[in-house]
């Protein structure tokens, strides 16, 4: 695979209202987007670290995915996302390499990227998103 930096973390919060204040007045980002993923069932929003993003999750039900983690492990970090080019090519790379898909397939994913999951068992237990700005 060809990945060029890590794009962002994503972070499993209870709150964006509780959390947000940590990065702002602690560490004295910007957060400068809040956007739903609907499909995703989360709220999240975004800040800049040099070049990597940090994409705070907050679970909008119950039976959201980042419930069942945060029920599970607690809050912190849920998955890291790499940045690639040509993500279909990327994605049947790590197919070939015998790495479990997620995705089969890239979706639509928060901050206008297009995204596809591999699954932590064959990834050093790392939930690892690849991700691609189509639009640039
Ligand atoms: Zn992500």
């Amino acid at each position: 695979m060809k990945v060029s930096h890590i794009e962002h973390l994503g972070i499993a919060v209870k709150s964006l209202d509780e959390a947000i204040p940590y990065w702002e007045n602690v560490l004295g980002l910007k957060c400068y987007k809040i956007e739903e993923v609907a499909d995703q069932k989360v709220k999240t929003a975004f800040f800049k670290i040099g070049e990597t993003k940090i994409e705070l999750l907050e679970p909008t039900c119950p039976e959201s995915k980042i419930a069942g983690f945060i029920e599970k492990r607690g809050i912190g970090i849920h998955h890291m996302a790499l940045a690639v080019e040509n993500i279909e090519e990327q994605l049947a790379d790590a197919a070939s390499k015998e790495i479990r898909l997620i995705d089969q397939t890239p979706r639509k994913g928060a901050d206008g990227m297009t995204i596809a999951f591999l699954h932590p068992k064959s990834t050093q237990g790392i939930l690892t998103e690849l991700c691609e700005n189509k639009n640039k």
